[in-house]
């Protein structure tokens, strides 16, 4: 199974500079493959093969030395960008529909070259390129699988690789459903399709007698025994919660992984959230954590795909039109002007799954 994964780069000046010349120079190389194609074909009748177009790259670099800066492989690929426009052409004409020719592509046109096997690698925070230097990468989530090639594109402006993995799919069947997945303070989630999640009973009794045993904690006085044995079954009963918890994520998120292809999330890493100290501590309280790193280790062995999303203004956004209604936190409901009803938190859970499957495109 084929799985595609985009990240963000954030190149200094100088790569850059590396990027912009690789870039131009495939474009010249496939621009020049496609005249000599043209050529070759108003000449003998034949077009030139793929095979053909990619011994002479030895030769090229011979006659412009500029090439030997760009990565052999990354030029490799350039004569199979032409070829595939080739085949993909002839495929149109065979099946009758409009086909273009193979174009001659301007700067404008031309944004992306791809590693297609090696001259890449992520390390840490960076990917490490080829003739390129080693660029920072925003990694939100990890690829799965192998990575078998790495298409570095430049898009207004903004740097991006693309891996395309291959994935081995293990033991679930391939699911077309996908959820997005709005975490919750008054319930752990609510899904785009309009489940809840709820914080299991047994949890929130837990809860309420740990706080009641802390509180006897602190009444007792320092260095009494009764306070050492209330500190003791204290802190049994922490590990007791705390195991619940794990038990009660590795159910749910079994659930969502048997259930769903694609599971959305909000990014509880980015800003706002983690700001709120009230909201901070819900966070660190509810186990929303441990329920996003379930789904997303067992989402890794079964195949399926996780993602997630900057949570920016999926709260206010109507999920039907896309027009901002702004409402605090008080209120439960979206009532959107273009009649649009909904949820809150549902709402929310749609513009999450959405903001996903642009991400995933
Ligand atoms: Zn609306």
């Amino acid at each position: 199974m084929q799985r595609t994964y985009k990240f963000r780069l954030y190149p200094t000046k100088e790569e850059q500079g590396y990027i912009h010349f690789a870039l131009e120079r495939c474009r010249l190389l496939y621009n020049r493959l496609l005249a000599e194609r043209i050529a070759a074909y108003e000449q003998t009748g034949q077009s030139l093969t793929y095979y053909e177009q990619k011994a002479t790259l030895p030769e090229r670099k011979r006659y412009i030395p500029e090439l030997k800066n760009v990565h052999s492989q990354v030029l490799q690929n350039v004569v199979e960008r032409l070829d595939k426009a080739y085949q993909a052409f002839f495929r149109r004409v065979k099946n009758g529909e409009k086909a273009g020719f193979p174009r001659f592509k301007p700067e404008s046109q031309y944004n992306s070259f791809t590693y297609p096997q090696s001259g890449f690698s992520i390390e840490g925070k960076q990917l490490v390129l080829s003739k390129i230097g080693d660029v920072r990468i925003r990694l939100h989530r990890q690829p799965q699988g192998t990575i078998k090639t790495c298409t570095i594109m430049v898009k207004n402006g903004k740097y991006y690789a693309c891996f395309s993995c291959e994935v081995e799919s293990k033991h679930l069947p391939a699911s077309e459903k996908q959820i997005g997945i709005d975490l919750g303070v008054s319930q752990l989630a609510v899904t785009s399709d309009g489940e809840r999640i709820e914080s299991p009973k047994f949890l929130r009794k837990s809860e309420e007698k740990l706080k009641r045993k802390q509180r006897a904690v602190s009444k007792k006085k320092r260095g009494s025994n009764r306070r050492r044995k209330a500190v003791r079954n204290l802190a049994r009963l922490h590990e007791k919660v705390a195991n619940q918890r794990k038990d009660y994520a590795h159910k749910e998120s079994r659930k969502l992984i048997n259930k769903y292809g694609l599971i959305a999330f909000e990014d509880l890493n980015i800003q706002g959230m983690v700001k709120n100290h009230h909201l901070a501590k819900s966070i660190a309280d509810s186990g929303w954590n441990q329920l996003i790193q379930f789904v997303t280790y067992k989402a890794e062995s079964a195949g399926r795909q996780v993602v997630q999303v900057n949570p920016s203004g999926t709260s206010q956004r109507c999920s039907n039109c896309g027009e901002i209604v702004k409402k605090s936190l008080a209120v439960r409901v979206h009532q959107c002007p273009c009649g649009y009803v909904a949820d809150r938190d549902e709402n929310a859970a749609i513009n999450i799954l959405k903001l996903a499957l642009q991400n995933v495109s």
